[in-house]
């Protein structure tokens, strides 16, 4: 039998078309139509006033993280279960990823131990909207608030997530979102930061661009970075852009046919809070008690279906080893380990969803004999 990926992009919009244009007009740098296109139709359909265009979703964090001025000797409260990019940009800032456990049924920020990790030193939180289901925006933009902190949602895995009827993106002093070629839509690399704030999106025009004065060719007030997109990438991103309701309704589907044939079993499903749109960017399970779920995945693996463990906790890898960490992020040690990403691309058919279950209670069945 075909063997189902986890994740693959769907080029069939009018991807070629525009790809082609940038060809036939000589637009293929950082700049151009595409990328003018982009910028104003993702900030709309994000509810935000501005977008910025950037090479790919880590550096749009980066740069986010550095038009707040985030900076040695400064603090950025991270999750411990999040894609390494979240924490390595905080590092590249020179200030400190400061790890806090994730909420045991959304998977996302606690937001009560965010309030013990504040400090004085504290510059910015960064909720992450992980595995397409949004963090709890509420009480968390009520606490950054009341201490004068800063929103960076990374957005990366949430395009049209929504905290009770708004959308990522526009919540958050800044939001950022990659176009990875397995995210929900995709330019093969790419990433937007969107923003409310004039000031901010000014400065990270400035930084995106070499840092050149928008009014004086040649002119560097300061060190800026090459991190623009190309108009090629813009491209392929607007058309994909063109489709993104239906990508994120294909998603949808595919998780309420993976909850039809998975509900009342052993496996602890995807959150859904009920504040909550979860757009499934991938559908999840967590294996039950006593399953390895390393073994699991390899004998998912022998059926031809590939899945995927849940991101390494943050305080076990090398550059954030916490030896304690264990103890202190208990919900995001446990969820790590127990944690498979399902295939869940737009391309998965119903079919696909029933054959892919049968192949997990069967895979669950050879671990109790
Ligand atoms: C994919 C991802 C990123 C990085 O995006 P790239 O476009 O691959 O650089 C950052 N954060 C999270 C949570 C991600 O999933």
């Amino acid at each position: 039998m075909n063997r189902i990926p986890v994740a693959e992009p769907l080029l069939n919009g009018n991807e070629r078309k525009y790809v082609d244009d940038c060809i036939d007009t000589g637009w293929i740098s950082g700049s151009g139509k595409y990328v003018n296109g982009l910028e104003e139709q993702f900030a709309a359909f994000c509810g935000a006033r501005y977008a910025i265009a950037v090479f790919n979703g880590t550096v749009a964090l980066h740069v986010a993280l550095l038009a707040l001025k985030v900076g040695p000797g400064d603090e950025v409260i991270v999750p411990d279960l999040t894609y390494i990019a979240s924490a390595n940009t905080v590092a590249y800032c020179g200030a400190t990823p400061v790890f806090v456990d994730v909420d045991p049924y959304t998977w996302t920020l606690d937001i009560a131990d965010v309030a013990r990790k504040i400090t004085p030193r504290t510059k910015a939180i960064m909720p992450v909207h992980v595995y397409g289901h949004p963090s709890e925006m509420g009480p968390l933009v009520e606490l950054a608030k009341q201490y004068n902190i800063a929103i960076v949602e990374d957005a990366a895995e949430a395009h049209g997530a929504e905290y009770k009827g708004q959308r990522v993106g526009g919540i958050g002093e800044l939001a950022t979102f990659s176009f990875f070629g397995n995210k929900i839509i995709t330019s093969g690399e790419g990433g937007i930061i969107t923003t409310n704030d004039q000031g901010l999106m000014d400065e990270i025009r400035l930084l995106k661009g070499q840092g050149m004065d928008p009014k004086r060719r040649y002119w560097f007030p300061v060190i800026g970075y090459n991190y623009r997109m190309t108009n090629v990438q813009a491209a392929i991103a607007l058309a994909q852009l063109e489709q993104v309701d239906w990508f994120i309704q294909r998603r949808l589907e595919v998780a309420s046919w993976y909850e039809e044939e998975l509900k009342g079993s052993m496996f602890t499903l995807s959150p859904q809070a009920e504040w909550a749109k979860n757009v499934y960017w991938l559908y999840c399970v967590l294996v039950p008690e006593g399953i390895d779920r390393d073994r699991f995945m390899a004998d998912m693996d022998k059926e031809n279906i590939e899945t995927r463990p849940f991101f390494y906790p943050m305080h076990v890898l090398p550059p954030y080893l916490d030896e304690q960490g264990d103890t202190k992020f208990p919900v995001t040690t446990r969820l790590a380990a127990s944690g498979v990403n399902l295939p869940s691309s737009a391309k998965i058919t119903r079919a696909d969803v029933k054959r892919i279950c049968e192949a997990m209670f069967k895979c669950l069945a050879l671990q109790d004999s």
